[in-house]
Protein backbone atom coordinates (compact mmCIF):
# COMPACT_ATOMS: atom_id res chain seq x y z
CA UNK A 1 0.00 0.00 0.00
CA UNK A 2 2.56 2.44 1.45
CA UNK A 3 4.49 1.35 -2.09
CA UNK A 4 1.45 1.89 -4.24
CA UNK A 5 1.34 5.84 -2.67
CA UNK A 6 4.72 6.63 -3.10
CA UNK A 7 4.78 5.39 -6.67
CA UNK A 8 1.84 7.65 -7.21
CA UNK A 9 3.27 10.26 -5.58
CA UNK A 10 6.94 9.47 -7.67
CA UNK A 11 4.54 9.84 -10.88
CA UNK A 12 2.45 12.66 -9.74
CA UNK A 13 5.87 14.95 -9.03
CA UNK A 14 7.61 13.96 -12.48
CA UNK A 15 4.05 14.93 -14.23
CA UNK A 16 4.23 18.50 -12.42
CA UNK A 17 7.91 18.82 -13.19
CA UNK A 18 7.44 18.21 -16.60
CA UNK A 19 4.16 20.54 -16.77
CA UNK A 20 6.50 23.20 -14.93
CA UNK A 21 9.38 22.90 -17.67
CA UNK A 22 7.06 23.07 -20.08
CA UNK A 23 5.55 26.66 -18.85
CA UNK A 24 8.93 27.95 -18.21
CA UNK A 25 10.11 27.15 -21.75
CA UNK A 26 6.47 28.22 -23.25
CA UNK A 27 6.87 31.63 -20.78
CA UNK A 28 10.64 31.82 -22.07
CA UNK A 29 8.95 31.80 -25.64
CA UNK A 30 6.27 34.14 -24.90
CA UNK A 31 8.73 36.71 -23.54
CA UNK A 32 11.20 36.67 -26.44
CA UNK A 33 8.24 36.91 -29.24
CA UNK A 34 7.19 39.97 -26.82
CA UNK A 35 10.73 41.66 -26.75
CA UNK A 36 10.72 41.16 -30.85
CA UNK A 37 13.44 38.66 -30.86
CA UNK A 38 11.85 35.64 -32.51
CA UNK A 39 7.96 35.95 -34.08
CA UNK A 40 5.24 34.60 -32.32
CA UNK A 41 3.68 31.29 -33.49
CA UNK A 42 0.66 29.78 -32.10
CA UNK A 43 2.10 26.23 -33.06
CA UNK A 44 5.33 26.30 -31.39
CA UNK A 45 3.19 26.95 -27.77
CA UNK A 46 2.87 23.66 -26.13
CA UNK A 47 -0.51 22.33 -26.65
CA UNK A 48 -1.16 20.19 -23.24
CA UNK A 49 -1.18 23.42 -20.31
CA UNK A 50 -4.66 23.83 -20.40
CA UNK A 51 -7.14 26.31 -21.35
CA UNK A 52 -6.66 29.18 -19.42
CA UNK A 53 -2.66 29.40 -20.78
CA UNK A 54 -4.45 28.85 -24.45
CA UNK A 55 -6.43 31.75 -24.07
CA UNK A 56 -3.23 33.80 -22.55
CA UNK A 57 -1.39 32.92 -25.44
CA UNK A 58 -4.04 34.10 -27.28
CA UNK A 59 -4.78 37.49 -25.75
CA UNK A 60 -0.77 37.87 -26.25
CA UNK A 61 -0.35 36.76 -29.55
CA UNK A 62 -3.27 39.58 -30.91
CA UNK A 63 -1.48 42.14 -28.61
CA UNK A 64 2.28 41.01 -30.48
CA UNK A 65 -0.04 41.44 -34.01
CA UNK A 66 -1.22 44.74 -33.37
CA UNK A 67 1.78 45.77 -31.73
CA UNK A 68 3.75 44.68 -34.47
CA UNK A 69 1.19 46.31 -37.39
CA UNK A 70 0.90 49.58 -35.63
CA UNK A 71 5.17 49.31 -35.22
CA UNK A 72 4.85 49.15 -39.27
CA UNK A 73 2.44 51.79 -39.92
CA UNK A 74 4.84 54.35 -38.16
CA UNK A 75 7.24 53.53 -40.19
CA UNK A 76 5.57 53.41 -43.09
CA UNK A 77 4.19 56.74 -42.82
CA UNK A 78 8.10 58.34 -41.62
CA UNK A 79 9.03 56.51 -44.64
CA UNK A 80 6.72 58.39 -46.66
CA UNK A 81 7.13 61.28 -45.11
CA UNK A 82 11.05 61.18 -46.02
CA UNK A 83 10.23 60.35 -50.15
CA UNK A 84 7.43 63.35 -49.81
CA UNK A 85 9.64 65.71 -47.92
CA UNK A 86 12.97 64.48 -49.66
CA UNK A 87 11.79 66.09 -53.03
CA UNK A 88 10.90 68.96 -51.71
CA UNK A 89 12.94 72.10 -52.60
CA UNK A 90 12.43 73.83 -49.36
CA UNK A 91 14.60 72.47 -46.32
CA UNK A 92 12.94 70.37 -43.89
CA UNK A 93 14.15 69.16 -40.56
CA UNK A 94 12.44 67.56 -37.77
CA UNK A 95 13.34 67.31 -34.53
CA UNK A 96 11.61 64.97 -31.42
CA UNK A 97 10.96 66.13 -27.93
CA UNK A 98 14.59 65.87 -26.84
CA UNK A 99 15.85 68.12 -30.21
CA UNK A 100 17.21 64.38 -31.83
CA UNK A 101 16.87 64.52 -35.57
CA UNK A 102 14.49 62.56 -36.70
CA UNK A 103 14.21 63.87 -40.44
CA UNK A 104 16.36 65.73 -42.60
CA UNK A 105 15.70 66.10 -46.18
CA UNK A 106 18.36 66.59 -48.87
CA UNK A 107 17.57 70.25 -49.25
CA UNK A 108 18.81 70.98 -45.90
CA UNK A 109 21.83 68.72 -46.52
CA UNK A 110 22.17 71.01 -49.50
CA UNK A 111 22.33 74.05 -46.98
CA UNK A 112 24.83 72.29 -44.57
CA UNK A 113 26.64 70.32 -46.52
CA UNK A 114 29.21 70.51 -43.40
CA UNK A 115 26.80 68.82 -41.18
CA UNK A 116 26.95 65.12 -42.41
CA UNK A 117 25.17 62.26 -41.08
CA UNK A 118 22.66 64.22 -38.90
CA UNK A 119 20.02 61.80 -38.46
CA UNK A 120 19.44 60.68 -34.77
CA UNK A 121 22.03 63.32 -33.69
CA UNK A 122 21.23 65.92 -31.31
CA UNK A 123 20.43 69.65 -32.68
CA UNK A 124 22.55 71.24 -30.95
CA UNK A 125 25.47 69.04 -31.57
CA UNK A 126 25.13 69.61 -35.66
CA UNK A 127 23.91 73.22 -35.82
CA UNK A 128 25.86 75.47 -33.93
CA UNK A 129 23.39 78.48 -33.59
CA UNK A 130 22.54 79.72 -29.76
CA UNK A 131 19.61 81.65 -32.11
CA UNK A 132 18.02 78.47 -33.42
CA UNK A 133 17.73 77.06 -30.11
CA UNK A 134 16.30 79.89 -28.59
CA UNK A 135 13.98 79.77 -31.69
CA UNK A 136 13.41 75.75 -30.85
CA UNK A 137 12.20 77.00 -27.37
CA UNK A 138 9.72 79.30 -28.69
CA UNK A 139 8.33 76.83 -31.09
CA UNK A 140 7.82 74.43 -28.23
CA UNK A 141 6.31 77.10 -25.65
CA UNK A 142 4.19 78.78 -28.98
CA UNK A 143 6.15 81.75 -28.24
CA UNK A 144 7.84 82.08 -31.42
CA UNK A 145 7.50 84.27 -34.19
CA UNK A 146 6.16 83.26 -37.28
CA UNK A 147 9.41 83.58 -39.47
CA UNK A 148 12.83 84.26 -38.18
CA UNK A 149 16.19 85.09 -39.93
CA UNK A 150 19.14 82.63 -38.56
CA UNK A 151 22.67 83.31 -39.20
CA UNK A 152 24.42 79.69 -39.15
CA UNK A 153 28.50 80.17 -38.71
CA UNK A 154 30.93 76.91 -39.25
CA UNK A 155 34.45 78.35 -39.51
CA UNK A 156 34.46 81.25 -42.20
CA UNK A 157 31.46 79.92 -43.35
CA UNK A 158 28.25 82.21 -42.85
CA UNK A 159 25.11 80.54 -44.21
CA UNK A 160 21.73 82.81 -43.33
CA UNK A 161 18.16 81.41 -43.16
CA UNK A 162 14.74 81.98 -42.80
CA UNK A 163 13.27 79.57 -40.51
CA UNK A 164 10.02 78.42 -40.12
CA UNK A 165 8.87 76.21 -37.13
CA UNK A 166 5.57 74.23 -36.07
CA UNK A 167 5.08 71.73 -33.66
CA UNK A 168 3.32 68.53 -34.31
CA UNK A 169 1.99 65.26 -32.76
CA UNK A 170 4.97 62.53 -32.60
CA UNK A 171 5.29 60.17 -35.01
CA UNK A 172 6.15 57.48 -32.68
CA UNK A 173 3.25 57.79 -30.20
CA UNK A 174 5.61 58.99 -27.48
CA UNK A 175 3.69 62.34 -25.50
CA UNK A 176 6.19 65.05 -25.70
CA UNK A 177 5.35 66.93 -29.44
CA UNK A 178 7.65 67.14 -32.13
CA UNK A 179 8.40 69.88 -34.25
CA UNK A 180 8.68 70.55 -38.03
CA UNK A 181 10.89 73.31 -39.50
CA UNK A 182 11.11 74.31 -42.89
CA UNK A 183 14.32 76.13 -43.92
CA UNK A 184 14.56 78.98 -46.85
CA UNK A 185 18.24 79.24 -47.75
CA UNK A 186 18.89 83.42 -47.98
CA UNK A 187 22.79 83.53 -47.48
CA UNK A 188 22.87 85.01 -51.59
CA UNK A 189 20.18 87.74 -50.53
CA UNK A 190 21.75 89.18 -47.40
CA UNK A 191 25.25 89.40 -49.32
CA UNK A 192 23.45 90.83 -52.10
CA UNK A 193 21.45 93.21 -50.09
CA UNK A 194 24.93 93.88 -48.39
CA UNK A 195 26.64 94.92 -51.50
CA UNK A 196 23.76 97.00 -52.07
CA UNK A 197 23.96 98.75 -48.86
CA UNK A 198 27.59 99.77 -49.63
CA UNK A 199 27.18 100.47 -53.17
CA UNK A 200 24.65 103.02 -51.79
CA UNK A 201 26.61 104.42 -49.24
CA UNK A 202 29.68 104.54 -51.50
CA UNK A 203 27.48 106.43 -54.02
CA UNK A 204 25.91 108.48 -51.70
CA UNK A 205 29.26 109.66 -50.07
CA UNK A 206 31.52 110.03 -53.61
CA UNK A 207 28.57 112.49 -54.71
CA UNK A 208 28.21 114.24 -51.67
CA UNK A 209 31.65 115.37 -51.47
CA UNK A 210 31.68 117.39 -55.26
CA UNK A 211 28.06 118.67 -54.26
CA UNK A 212 28.92 120.28 -50.88
CA UNK A 213 32.01 121.39 -52.86
CA UNK A 214 30.44 123.08 -55.67
CA UNK A 215 27.32 124.42 -53.14
CA UNK A 216 29.84 126.23 -50.66
CA UNK A 217 31.61 128.01 -54.16
CA UNK A 218 28.72 128.83 -55.57
CA UNK A 219 27.11 130.51 -51.78
CA UNK A 220 30.08 131.98 -51.77
CA UNK A 221 29.82 133.42 -55.30
CA UNK A 222 26.56 134.31 -55.33
CA UNK A 223 26.90 136.30 -51.94
CA UNK A 224 30.12 138.13 -52.69
CA UNK A 225 30.69 137.85 -56.83
CA UNK A 226 30.30 141.94 -56.82
CA UNK A 227 33.36 142.82 -54.23
CA UNK A 228 35.43 139.87 -55.48
CA UNK A 229 38.60 140.42 -57.24
CA UNK A 230 38.48 138.82 -60.75
CA UNK A 231 41.20 135.79 -59.75
CA UNK A 232 39.32 134.74 -57.09
CA UNK A 233 36.35 134.62 -59.12
CA UNK A 234 38.12 133.20 -62.09
CA UNK A 235 39.66 130.00 -58.94
CA UNK A 236 36.51 129.69 -57.63
CA UNK A 237 34.53 128.77 -60.90
CA UNK A 238 37.28 126.95 -62.12
CA UNK A 239 36.97 124.69 -59.14
CA UNK A 240 32.99 124.43 -59.75
CA UNK A 241 34.03 123.25 -62.90
CA UNK A 242 36.46 120.70 -61.54
CA UNK A 243 33.73 119.09 -59.38
CA UNK A 244 31.72 119.53 -61.81
CA UNK A 245 33.71 117.55 -64.08
CA UNK A 246 34.14 114.75 -61.67
CA UNK A 247 30.58 114.22 -60.66
CA UNK A 248 29.97 113.67 -64.56
CA UNK A 249 32.75 111.14 -64.81
CA UNK A 250 31.17 109.12 -61.56
CA UNK A 251 27.77 109.49 -63.30
CA UNK A 252 29.09 108.20 -66.56
CA UNK A 253 31.38 105.11 -64.59
CA UNK A 254 28.29 104.74 -62.75
CA UNK A 255 25.79 104.28 -66.51
CA UNK A 256 28.32 102.01 -67.79
CA UNK A 257 29.08 100.10 -64.77
CA UNK A 258 25.20 99.72 -64.19
CA UNK A 259 24.94 98.96 -68.53
CA UNK A 260 27.51 96.48 -68.01
CA UNK A 261 26.21 94.14 -64.88
CA UNK A 262 22.21 94.80 -66.76
CA UNK A 263 20.85 91.44 -68.29
CA UNK A 264 21.43 92.90 -71.90
CA UNK A 265 24.64 94.38 -71.52
CA UNK A 266 24.78 95.06 -75.07
CA UNK A 267 28.15 93.09 -76.60
CA UNK A 268 28.72 93.96 -79.82
CA UNK A 269 31.23 91.56 -81.23
CA UNK A 270 33.01 92.40 -84.50
CA UNK A 271 36.20 91.70 -86.45
CA UNK A 272 38.71 94.01 -85.28
CA UNK A 273 42.47 94.24 -85.46
CA UNK A 274 43.88 94.40 -81.77
CA UNK A 275 47.29 95.68 -83.64
CA UNK A 276 45.41 98.67 -85.29
CA UNK A 277 43.52 99.19 -82.31
CA UNK A 278 46.08 99.98 -79.78
CA UNK A 279 48.18 101.94 -82.86
CA UNK A 280 44.72 104.01 -83.22
CA UNK A 281 44.71 104.39 -79.32
CA UNK A 282 48.36 105.19 -79.12
CA UNK A 283 48.44 108.00 -81.15
CA UNK A 284 45.27 109.49 -79.80
CA UNK A 285 46.98 109.31 -76.07
CA UNK A 286 50.09 110.78 -77.37
CA UNK A 287 48.33 113.89 -78.65
CA UNK A 288 47.02 114.23 -74.71
CA UNK A 289 48.24 117.02 -72.32
CA UNK A 290 48.19 114.20 -69.87
CA UNK A 291 50.66 112.17 -72.12
CA UNK A 292 53.14 114.80 -73.46
CA UNK A 293 55.51 113.85 -70.22
CA UNK A 294 55.09 109.79 -70.42
CA UNK A 295 56.89 107.28 -72.85
CA UNK A 296 54.62 105.54 -74.50
CA UNK A 297 54.79 102.49 -76.38
CA UNK A 298 53.38 99.18 -77.98
CA UNK A 299 53.83 95.81 -79.25
CA UNK A 300 51.47 93.24 -80.68
CA UNK A 301 52.02 90.19 -81.36
CA UNK A 302 51.17 89.87 -85.74
CA UNK A 303 50.32 86.23 -84.95
CA UNK A 304 47.07 87.34 -83.32
CA UNK A 305 45.32 88.60 -86.11
CA UNK A 306 41.77 89.55 -86.31
CA UNK A 307 39.85 89.21 -83.52
CA UNK A 308 35.61 88.94 -83.11
CA UNK A 309 35.88 91.45 -79.97
CA UNK A 310 33.42 94.61 -78.95
CA UNK A 311 35.74 97.39 -80.32
CA UNK A 312 34.39 100.24 -78.33
CA UNK A 313 34.41 98.07 -74.95
CA UNK A 314 37.84 96.37 -75.25
CA UNK A 315 39.20 100.29 -76.40
CA UNK A 316 37.72 101.21 -73.08
CA UNK A 317 39.64 98.91 -71.16
CA UNK A 318 42.71 100.20 -72.82
CA UNK A 319 41.95 103.40 -71.80
CA UNK A 320 41.39 103.01 -68.42
CA UNK A 321 44.42 100.64 -67.54
CA UNK A 322 46.61 103.61 -69.48
CA UNK A 323 44.92 106.70 -67.90
CA UNK A 324 45.55 104.98 -64.27
CA UNK A 325 49.16 104.31 -65.22
CA UNK A 326 49.50 108.12 -66.88
CA UNK A 327 47.33 109.46 -63.35
CA UNK A 328 49.31 107.24 -61.00
CA UNK A 329 52.94 107.31 -62.41
CA UNK A 330 55.45 110.51 -62.00
CA UNK A 331 56.43 112.29 -65.34
CA UNK A 332 58.93 110.84 -67.54
CA UNK A 333 57.38 107.20 -67.06
CA UNK A 334 57.27 104.58 -69.47
CA UNK A 335 53.96 103.01 -70.41
CA UNK A 336 53.91 99.77 -72.33
CA UNK A 337 50.99 97.42 -74.07
CA UNK A 338 51.55 94.43 -75.55
CA UNK A 339 49.81 91.76 -76.47
CA UNK A 340 50.79 88.32 -77.04
CA UNK A 341 48.81 84.64 -77.87
CA UNK A 342 49.41 82.22 -75.53
CA UNK A 343 47.62 79.20 -76.66
CA UNK A 344 43.28 80.17 -77.30
CA UNK A 345 43.81 83.03 -75.60
CA UNK A 346 44.67 86.69 -76.19
CA UNK A 347 46.94 88.17 -73.53
CA UNK A 348 47.33 91.62 -73.16
CA UNK A 349 49.06 94.18 -70.62
CA UNK A 350 49.65 97.56 -69.58
CA UNK A 351 52.43 98.37 -67.46
CA UNK A 352 54.14 100.89 -66.25
CA UNK A 353 57.41 101.43 -64.03
CA UNK A 354 55.68 104.04 -61.50
CA UNK A 355 55.83 103.52 -57.78
CA UNK A 356 53.48 100.23 -57.61
CA UNK A 357 50.92 99.09 -55.31
CA UNK A 358 51.11 97.60 -51.64
CA UNK A 359 50.88 94.04 -51.96
CA UNK A 360 48.06 94.50 -49.14
CA UNK A 361 45.41 96.07 -51.73
CA UNK A 362 46.24 94.37 -54.69
CA UNK A 363 43.49 91.15 -54.11
CA UNK A 364 40.69 94.11 -53.82
CA UNK A 365 41.69 96.50 -56.66
CA UNK A 366 38.96 95.54 -58.69
CA UNK A 367 36.51 96.29 -56.31
CA UNK A 368 34.30 98.95 -56.86
CA UNK A 369 35.09 102.26 -55.09
CA UNK A 370 38.28 100.89 -53.97
CA UNK A 371 41.30 103.09 -53.91
CA UNK A 372 44.60 102.77 -52.93
CA UNK A 373 45.24 106.49 -51.85
CA UNK A 374 41.89 108.06 -51.49
CA UNK A 375 42.98 111.67 -51.89
CA UNK A 376 45.59 110.81 -54.23
CA UNK A 377 42.65 109.42 -56.64
CA UNK A 378 39.95 111.97 -56.33
CA UNK A 379 42.78 114.97 -56.82
CA UNK A 380 43.69 112.89 -60.06
CA UNK A 381 39.33 112.85 -60.77
CA UNK A 382 39.69 109.21 -60.10
CA UNK A 383 35.97 107.53 -59.83
CA UNK A 384 37.35 103.92 -58.31
CA UNK A 385 35.46 102.62 -60.81
CA UNK A 386 37.84 102.23 -63.70
CA UNK A 387 39.18 98.89 -62.69
CA UNK A 388 36.04 97.10 -61.83
CA UNK A 389 34.55 98.72 -65.21
CA UNK A 390 37.56 97.11 -67.01
CA UNK A 391 37.03 93.06 -65.11
CA UNK A 392 33.18 93.65 -66.56
CA UNK A 393 33.90 94.17 -69.42
CA UNK A 394 36.70 91.28 -69.94
CA UNK A 395 34.25 88.84 -68.18
CA UNK A 396 31.70 89.78 -70.55
CA UNK A 397 34.35 88.36 -73.56
CA UNK A 398 34.91 85.38 -71.33
CA UNK A 399 38.07 86.51 -70.15
CA UNK A 400 39.82 87.28 -66.62
CA UNK A 401 42.05 90.08 -65.32
CA UNK A 402 44.89 90.10 -63.28
CA UNK A 403 47.72 92.67 -61.49
CA UNK A 404 51.30 92.44 -60.69
CA UNK A 405 53.15 94.76 -59.15
CA UNK A 406 56.29 95.22 -57.25
CA UNK A 407 56.59 98.52 -54.92
CA UNK A 408 59.11 101.37 -56.17
CA UNK A 409 59.09 99.52 -59.66
CA UNK A 410 55.81 99.31 -61.59
CA UNK A 411 52.91 97.70 -61.82
CA UNK A 412 51.36 95.71 -64.65
CA UNK A 413 47.68 94.64 -65.42
CA UNK A 414 46.61 91.74 -67.63
CA UNK A 415 43.65 90.42 -69.28
CA UNK A 416 43.38 87.44 -71.18
CA UNK A 417 40.32 86.89 -73.19
CA UNK A 418 39.85 83.72 -75.42
CA UNK A 419 40.19 83.88 -79.16
CA UNK A 420 37.50 83.70 -80.97
CA UNK A 421 38.96 84.96 -84.82
CA UNK A 422 37.06 86.19 -87.01
CA UNK A 423 37.69 84.69 -91.09
P1 LIG B 1 40.39 105.42 -59.91
O1 LIG B 1 39.27 106.09 -60.58
O2 LIG B 1 40.58 105.84 -58.50
O3 LIG B 1 41.64 105.46 -60.70
P2 LIG B 1 40.40 102.60 -60.51
O4 LIG B 1 39.40 101.55 -60.24
O5 LIG B 1 40.76 102.85 -61.94
O6 LIG B 1 39.90 103.91 -59.79
O7 LIG B 1 41.73 102.22 -59.72
C1 LIG B 1 41.65 101.85 -58.38
C2 LIG B 1 42.91 102.26 -57.63
O8 LIG B 1 43.99 101.46 -58.06
C3 LIG B 1 43.35 103.68 -57.88
O9 LIG B 1 42.68 104.55 -57.01
C4 LIG B 1 44.82 103.61 -57.60
O10 LIG B 1 45.04 103.78 -56.21
C5 LIG B 1 45.21 102.20 -57.96
N1 LIG B 1 45.90 102.11 -59.28
C6 LIG B 1 45.33 101.80 -60.46
N2 LIG B 1 46.25 101.75 -61.44
C7 LIG B 1 47.44 102.00 -60.87
C8 LIG B 1 48.80 102.08 -61.37
N3 LIG B 1 49.08 101.90 -62.65
N4 LIG B 1 49.76 102.35 -60.46
C9 LIG B 1 49.47 102.55 -59.15
N5 LIG B 1 48.23 102.49 -58.62
C10 LIG B 1 47.22 102.22 -59.47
Amino acid sequence: MFLLIALALGVALVVALQKLRDYRRAIRGLAQSVTGKQPFLREDQPAKLGSDWDRLCAEIGTLITENTHLHQLRSSHLAQLEATLGSLQEAVLIVNDSNQIILANRALQAIFPRAPNILKQRLELVLHSREFLTYVEAVRTSRAAAQQELEFVEGIHSTWVEVTGALIPPLDGGKGAWILFVLHDITKQKKLEGVRKDFVANVSHELRTPLTMIKGYVETLVDGHRDMPLADRERFLTTIQRHTDRLNSLLDDLLALSRLESINPGLRRESCDLSHLVAGLIDDFRGRPSAVDHHLDFSIDPAIGRLLIDPLKITQVFENLIENALKYTPKGSHIEISARLREHEVEASVRDNGPGIPAEDLPHIFERFYRVEKGRSREKGGTGLGLSIVKHIVQLHGGRVWVESTLGQGTAFFFSIPVRSSA
